[in-house]
């Protein structure tokens, strides 16, 4: 299996809080990784670390071979093989869904708008939007908002895409329609990470499951195993109010 990315001992510290804690931990190609943990377990500042939106203090990370810690690695470059959906909206809610999506491609990328629209509008078939493409971003339900966020990231045609707790707030109908996208995705040759707080609903798409809580990764394995293992039991025992 080919690597994408290779986590050495990386460790994140804001002061003197240690956030993230000597996490050693590879992704290969095609790979689906689900982080679940506590919160405040340090799953997002892991996620921001790995396209240096947060810089780690320690260890190394090396993206599809590249050393993205070095600092003369040109990070830009990198970022535009890493889509990134955060946990907040990142949309503009008066610009049309079409709008969102053209927007940086024409300003930042100067595409003309018939090109950018023509990019978006695969992008928007692919993620199940197309219909709604003339609506503005403010009036789609939170599942259409994910889905048009997904769309944006995957703009640069990256190679792993991060997802931030994309099923939070959802029903359970929305997160089987977010996790069909997972696998669709999957089935292109992306690979992704995505954080859930919860642990029942995120297994299908799944191939491995870390565990992360107090800036270690205590445990990382075949879903199935994981969830049964003592410790994520044990660190989910009486935390049913979280679903
Ligand atoms: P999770 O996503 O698992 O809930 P986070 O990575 O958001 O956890 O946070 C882990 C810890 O790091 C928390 O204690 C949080 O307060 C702290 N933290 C996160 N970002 C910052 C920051 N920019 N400055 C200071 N502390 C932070
Ligand atoms: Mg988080």
């Amino acid at each position: 299996m080919e690597k994408l990315l290779e986590i050495k001992n990386l460790s994140k510290s804001f002061g003197d809080h240690l956030v993230l804690n000597n996490i050693t931990t590879d992704i290969n190609k095609g790979d689906v990784l689900c982080l679940v943990g506590p919160s405040g377990g340090g799953k997002s500042t892991f996620l921001r670390s790995l396209n240096l939106l947060e810089i780690p203090t320690g260890g190394s990370i090396f993206f599809d071979g590249v050393e993205i810690t070095n600092p003369k690695t040109n990070i830009d470059e990198v970022r535009k093989k890493i889509g990134m959906v955060f946990q907040h909206f990142n949309l503009f809610p008066h610009l049309t869904i079409l709008e969102n999506m053209t927007l940086s491609p024409i300003n930042v990328l100067k595409l003309s708008k018939s090109e950018a629209e023509e990019k978006a509008k695969v992008l928007l078939t692919r993620v199940g939007l197309i219909e709604k493409a003339k609506l503005p971003a403010g009036s789609l339900t939170l599942l259409d908002r994910k889905r048009l966020e997904i769309a944006r990231a995957l703009g640069t045609r990256p190679k792993l895409l991060l997802l931030d707790e994309v099923a939070a707030g959802l029903t359970e109908v929305e997160v089987q329609q977010v996790m069909e996208l997972v696998a669709a995705l999957k089935k292109e040759k992306l690979t992704i990470i995505w954080i859930e707080h919860i642990l029942d609903t995120m297994m299908y798409a799944t191939d491995r499951l870390m565990c992360m809580s107090e800036g270690r990764n205590v445990i990382l394995g075949n879903p199935a195993e994981v969830i049964q293992s003592d410790i994520v039991q044990e660190l989910y025992l009486g935390t049913d109010d979280t679903k």
